[in-house]
């Protein structure tokens, strides 16, 4: 059984060093419990939340600890009822190794035949239902209204682009590079894309957005953000799910305090900002499913993945993830 750890903590952007890959011996399931042999590994912005010490939403990943992250694994032994040899789930909890225990509760069966199977960690999986549900539930895109994402080209970006134009809004793209752009508006359907790496993006943004922005799904934060407040309508709503730009920050940047602008601009606009975990949302889980594998079979949406081969290249890819080195959903084929 391989597996990587954390070997030690990053302050910024975390190196390579800051992993470390081992041999253990494959572990036992006890009653209740079942061995997973994990085929695919997600890798995820939040990984680099669960590397630091820092209060958040979920518990760090301890010093030595197998690296936290959900998996596609198949049942290689069961001491369960409810799974069986042979069943293919998704997990929550699978993590950064070749094998894994699992006592079922962050356990899914999926259906091989339904679709590939490591789209249960992207578009039919955790980031999907994050789009899913933070797009509907909070930003609410009307007919006619201007919808605009960031990181758009990813997993949770690209469909809360393709899900704002089947609610038929309009929808904005923000990506770095020219190949993402075009992926955007040649493959995606985007109405327009902007790339956040070369030029002007205020001014880029701007003229992408001509009616200005009614929801602003925010996945980066930073200079992005920056460029998407001043287009921001009145009642304009900003679902909160990721700030990847700042989560290798180590310090506040410098500059004046931006705070009472963004307040005048929250209460003069009548803004609404709700930040959100996709697990808030739990109880949608079968209509996220039903919606969004119906659009797939009916080639409403499409997605894209960035398939890395082998355990020992998961950490490389991890720390491109955070710089925008991936283009579609990151997996790690083990
Ligand atoms: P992606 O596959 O889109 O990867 C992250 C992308 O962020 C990179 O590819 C890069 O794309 C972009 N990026 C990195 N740095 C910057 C920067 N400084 N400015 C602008 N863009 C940047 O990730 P996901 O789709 O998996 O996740 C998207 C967001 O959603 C993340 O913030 C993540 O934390 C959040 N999330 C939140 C959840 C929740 O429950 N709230 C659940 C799942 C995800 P590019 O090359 O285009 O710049």
């Amino acid at each position: 059984n391989r597996r990587i750890v954390l070997a030690s903590r990053p302050h910024g952007e975390p190196t390579p060093a800051h992993f470390r890959l081992e041999k253990a011996a494959v572990p036992v399931p006890r009653d209740g419990e079942v061995l997973l042999r994990n085929r695919y590994l997600s890798l995820d912005p939040y990984m680099r939340g669960r590397m630091s010490a820092a209060k958040s939403y979920a518990k760090p990943v301890e010093i030595n600890e197998v690296m936290v992250g959900g998996t596609v694994a198949e049942v290689v032994a069961s001491h369960r009822p409810d799974f069986s040899v042979g069943d293919t789930v998704v997990t929550s909890y699978g993590g950064w190794q070749d094998f894994a225990v699992s006592d079922g509760s962050d356990l899914r069966r999926i259906d091989p035949a339904a679709a590939p199977v490591s789209t249960a960690l992207g578009v039919l999986g955790m980031p999907g239902m994050t789009a899913y549900t933070g797009l509907l539930n909070i930003g609410a895109p009307k007919p006619g209204e201007t919808v605009v994402v960031a990181a758009a080209t990813g997993p949770v970006g690209s469909l809360v682009g393709q899900i704002a134009k089947l609610k038929g809004a309009r929808a904005v793209g923000i990506a770095g590079g020219a190949d993402k752009c075009r992926h955007l508006t040649e493959e995606l359907g985007f109405d327009a894309a902007v790339d956040h790496r070369t030029g002007d993006l205020p001014a880029a943004l701007a003229a992408a957005c001509p009616d200005g922005i009614d929801v602003y799904f925010e996945n980066v934060g930073g200079a992005v953000f920056d460029a998407v407040l001043p287009l921001l309508n009145d009642f304009a709503r900003i679902p909160v799910c990721g700030l990847v730009a700042n989560y290798n920050m180590t310090e506040l940047p410098p500059g004046p305090d931006k705070t009472p602008a963004l307040m005048r601009a929250v209460l003069s606009r009548r803004l609404l900002f709700r930040g959100f975990i996709v697990w808030d949302f739990r109880d949608q889980l079968q209509d996220f499913l039903t919606d969004v594998s119906g659009w797939l079979r009916e080639g409403r949406i499409h997605y894209r993945e960035d398939v890395v081969e082998g355990l020992e290249s998961a950490p490389e890819a991890f720390i491109g993830l955070l710089k925008g080195r991936n283009f579609g959903k990151l997996v790690v084929k083990l």
